[in-house]
């Protein structure tokens, strides 16, 4: 008797045959089946509270690791919840694939079980949207939807898989004739073609610039550019500038880094070579009044729509890496330094210095009832004890991402998860599981608001169910931007008498959370118990939450955006 595979089966084997080693997700009709068998196949599945979640999750395993992340749900409600993740995923040029079940088939129209048309729901937020529509299409599917989420511009993709699929059954002969057919299809990409005489012009611009900068963001630490990166500035000397998600590639302590003088860099430089960063509103459209009108940009995407929608002086569609390797190689047959002394490299190392000396003077008060900057201080000299591998930190938040995007120090490359492009916030517990996942053997420090820790504070559960290396550290000041602001006016009405929109239940015991699960929980509002809580969670690598209590009317409404609020 031939042994047979139903479509579960045929799905997990298809995953794990194309490389995939961990998924997150919610199981529930029809997909549990899956999920089991992609575990008894060597897949680490991670189980999570809701979709949404699990979604934020997969986005960042697959940035942190460059194999998509994914995410397995249920059908219809499922699906949707799945949506937060795959776009995030999207907007921030992340690979990941999304697999939802589906109802049968035969009873599309008639008002199933979690009946929803997925594949036209999930086609704003996804590169390809697929369904296989008989057991035999499973391999070729997953093969398509891995392969499009990492080729040219990374992003989330969309794998349907109705119930009758599911259950549908061919041998295991036919299954594996399928899988080597389709492994068979499987080809190496080369690297973009660039034309050599605009890399000749990329060199020329650069060493004949005034006042040169380097701009980099997460599609050069996707593209693991640091070695590159770090060549190139330190054999030109140009001062660099990291988008926050591009902090780490080269150390925050680097003599050129320009970070502590973003103003003074990118007001004035006259030639920026950006690479592997958009120049969307992180970086001011690239645009006056913050950017000089007159400065030549060199752009570096994989994408050739970006750079012809930025339009720059110069634009060099390829990987990032493989660009300044090539760039490299350019100014090594003539090569330039601009050297310590030059005046544009002294303007941002003193600026650099005295901005970084202010903020010190700030840094060093410590304030109690706390604000934002004492705790944050006391974290960066925990973190910074820990010396390498440097523990992964994942930040969310308005005041608490703003204010530890310019306190946390980066030394690695990738060891900074925040709110990204698209501003999500209820990021963290599924960026933090992610990063403990892909990264074994470092710690992750979650350093998050109370109203991003909230979106998903379950998840706590699901740290201790893994036994996950991660400490999240709550700023609790009550509320989102804590506190309640509003004018009178706004106070008026019949319903004065509840609390603000923007409140929550003050000094919540948010520590007590994942206590209630087996793990370790702090409540702080002094630097020594700030101290002694990150210095036994630190040394542990147990989950953890430690509740900072910050004083409800510190930071400001919307942290450093309030103009768009
Ligand atoms: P940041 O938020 O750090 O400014 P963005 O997300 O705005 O970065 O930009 C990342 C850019 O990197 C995207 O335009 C994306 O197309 C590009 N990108 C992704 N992968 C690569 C790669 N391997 N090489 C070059 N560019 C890449």
């Amino acid at each position: 008797m031939t042994n047979e595979i139903d479509g579960n089966a045929l799905a997990a084997k298809s995953l794990a045959k194309f490389g995939i080693r961990h998924m997150f997700g919610v199981v529930g009709i029809p997909v549990t089946s899956l999920a089991n068998r992609a575990v008894s196949l060597g897949i680490r599945f991670i189980a999570f509270h809701n979709e949404q979640s699990s979604g934020y999750a997969a986005s960042a395993y697959g940035y942190l690791t460059g194999t998509p992340g994914v995410l397995l749900t249920v059908s219809g409600p499922g699906c949707v919840h799945g949506l937060a993740g795959l776009s995030n995923a999207m907007v921030n040029t992340w690979p990941m694939i999304m697999i939802s079940g589906s109802c049968d088939q035969n009873d599309v129209g008639r008002g199933d079980f979690q009946e929803l048309d997925q594949i036209e729901a999930v086609k704003p937020f996804s590169k390809l949207s697929i369904k296989a529509t008989d057991i035999t299409e499973i391999p070729n599917c997953v093969f398509q939807v891995l392969n499009c989420a990492t080729s040219d511009r990374p992003g989330g993709c969309y794998l349907d898989l109705p119930s009758d699929v599911l259950h549908q059954r061919i041998s295991e002969e036919e299954a594996d004739n399928l899988l080597n057919r389709v492994e068979k299809m499987q080809t190496r990409s080369l690297p973009l073609e660039v034309e050599a005489n605009k890399i000749s012009e990329a060199a020329m611009l650069l060493r004949h610039a005034e006042r040169p900068l380097i701009v980099f963001g997460k599609g050069a630490a996707y593209a693991r550019a640091e070695h590159t990166l770090k060549k190139l500035i330190e054999t030109t000397g140009i001062p660099f500038l990291p988008t926050p998600l591009g902090k780490g590639l080269l150390p925050d302590t680097h003599d050129l880094a320009a970070t502590a003088a973003r103003s003074l860099a990118i007001g004035n430089c006259d030639v920026a070579l950006v690479v592997g960063a958009r120049l969307n509103w992180l970086l001011h459209f690239g645009e006056p009044p913050k950017w000089s009108k007159d400065v030549k940009f060199i752009l570096v995407d994989i994408c050739v729509q970006e750079i012809q929608l930025r339009k720059p002086h110069l634009g060099l569609v390829g990987d990032a890496k493989h660009i300044v390797e090539i760039l490299n190689k350019e100014i090594k047959d003539d090569p330039f330094c601009l050297g310590k002394s030059h005046p544009w490299v002294e303007a941002i190392s003193k600026k650099a210095k005295d901005n970084v000396n202010k903020m010190e003077a700030q840094l060093l008060k410590d304030v109690v009832p706390f604000n934002f900057l004492t705790p944050m201080r006391i974290i960066r000299d925990a973190i910074a004890g820990l010396g390498s591998p440097a523990p992964i930190v994942v930040s969310e938040g308005a005041n608490t991402m703003d204010v530890g995007r310019s306190v946390l120090i980066q030394t690695e490359p990738r060891t900074r998860l925040d709110a990204g492009t698209w501003g999500t916030m209820g990021v963290g517990l599924g960026y933090s599981i992610a990063a403990a996942v892909a990264s074994p053997g470092r710690l992750v420090v979650a350093v998050e608001g109370d109203s991003g820790f909230g979106f998903s504070a379950i998840e706590v559960e699901t740290l201790v169910r893994y036994q996950l290396p991660v400490v999240v550290i709550v700023f609790n000041n009550g509320g989102v931007y804590g506190g309640d602001r509003r004018s009178p006016e706004e106070i008026d009405g019949p319903h004065k008498n509840d609390p603000a929109p923007t409140s929550f239940v003050p000094n919540a015991g948010y520590h007590a959370l994942i206590e209630a699960f087996g793990g370790k929980g702090y409540l702080v509002g002094t630097p020594e118990e700030l101290k002694h809580a990150l210095s036994e969670t630190f040394s542990a690598r147990k989950p953890a939450v430690i509740n900072v209590i910050i004083h409800p009317y510190a930071g400001a409404e919307s942290g450093r955006l309030q103009h768009k609020n």
